[in-house]
């Protein structure tokens, strides 16, 4: 029963080309946190709730995702980043919104939300809420890395849109030179989140975010709006990735839990939330669980990683096939 569902963001335009060199690398961290916390929640040592933030600090700790150290770099040349956690038997729910010297943003969002009250922290203060309970301490030097510092810059030399570059491994690989700049879409993500299911059938959604390369100065994404990029009820857990005005726009996460409460159909109900977000410019993807273990990965992109851990199994995937 106990099922634990993880994804590393989605994104690109037109036909998957297959992997790129950094693509190994963020596999093994998919494979690792599943294996990891997917164990822990069968065996009872950790709660859903837990299992989905834990998941979502490894992955920030990924320098490859857009979450944590490696996250994307906005117009100001800062990072800011987003997090929000849920857990459905209570609808307990926290969330930090652009931090700028966490490790773990999505550490932060839990403690909101063991907190009780309020729900939502914002900038310095949610900073301060972080560090004041204890939270690692980083500076934007450790976060900026090098292959998000050349998105920025041709993000900035080419006056693309907010998230074109995001995609973009080419620009620290030179193997892939001309490979991806052509295929260069103003649609390029990326973000992480984890969705769990334990043994008694209690559900937690979490998901954490750097933005959109380029994204303005105070500008806030669906990741931290809870019933937009993240929900969790007693009967399902979501977690979304894509433009996140889109997903601000149509409520997506609180969505997919509306619809899935009528049709009891998830692959249906979770398609039809998809095919409403697009229209307004936010092609992307999400995952969610039921309580009953039931789970779904769909995106409408070039790509989405992805990845389940359920009865020992794992199985992750970046384009449209599912590998083990
Ligand atoms: N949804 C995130 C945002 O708009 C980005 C992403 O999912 O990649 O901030």
């Amino acid at each position: 029963m106990a099922t634990l569902v993880i994804h590393g963001g989605a994104g690109g335009d037109g036909p998957w080309l297959g992997k790129t060199p950094l693509d190994p690398a963020r596999i093994a961290c998919m494979k690792q946190v599943l294996q990891i916390v997917g164990n822990k929640l069968e065996s009872g040592e950790i709660d859903c709730l837990e299992a989905v933030t834990t998941a979502v600090e490894m992955l920030e700790d990924e320098p490859l995702f857009n979450a944590g150290q490696g996250s994307v770099i906005g117009e100001d040349g800062s990072i800011t980043m987003d997090a929000s956690v849920m857990r459905g038997a209570d609808l307990a729910a926290g969330s930090v919104v652009n931090v700028t010297k966490l490790r773990h943003p999505i550490r932060a969002a839990n403690l909101v939300l063991k907190q009780g009250w309020p729900v939502m922290l914002n900038s310095s203060a949610a900073d301060d809420f972080g560090l004041n309970n204890g939270l690692q301490e980083v500076s934007q030097d450790w976060l900026i890395t090098e292959l998000r510092k050349s998105q920025w810059q041709q993000w900035k030399s080419s006056k693309s849109n907010p998230g074109a570059t995001d995609e973009d491994d080419s620009l620290l690989d030179h193997d892939l030179e001309g490979r991806v700049t052509t295929e260069f879409s103003d649609e390029g993500m990326g973000t992480v989140g984890a969705v769990a299911v334990d043994n008694n059938g209690n559900l937690a959604a979490a998901t954490s975010t750097g933005g959109m390369t380029g994204k303005p100065r105070g500008r806030i994404g669906d990741t931290p709006i809870i019933g937009a990029g993240t929900w969790s009820d007693d009967l399902i857990a979501v977690s979304c990735t894509g433009v996140g005005e889109a997903y601000i726009r149509t409520c997506a996460a609180h969505r997919l839990a509306m619809d899935y409460q009528q049709t009891n159909d998830l692959p249906t109900s979770a398609n039809t939330i998809l095919d409403a977000v697009a229209p307004l410019g936010g092609r992307g993807g999400l995952i969610a669980v039921t309580s009953t273990g039931d789970f779904v990965m769909p995106f409408q992109t070039r790509l989405m990683y992805r990845g389940s851990w359920k009865s020992g199994t794992v199985q992750v995937g970046i384009g449209p096939e599912i590998e083990t």
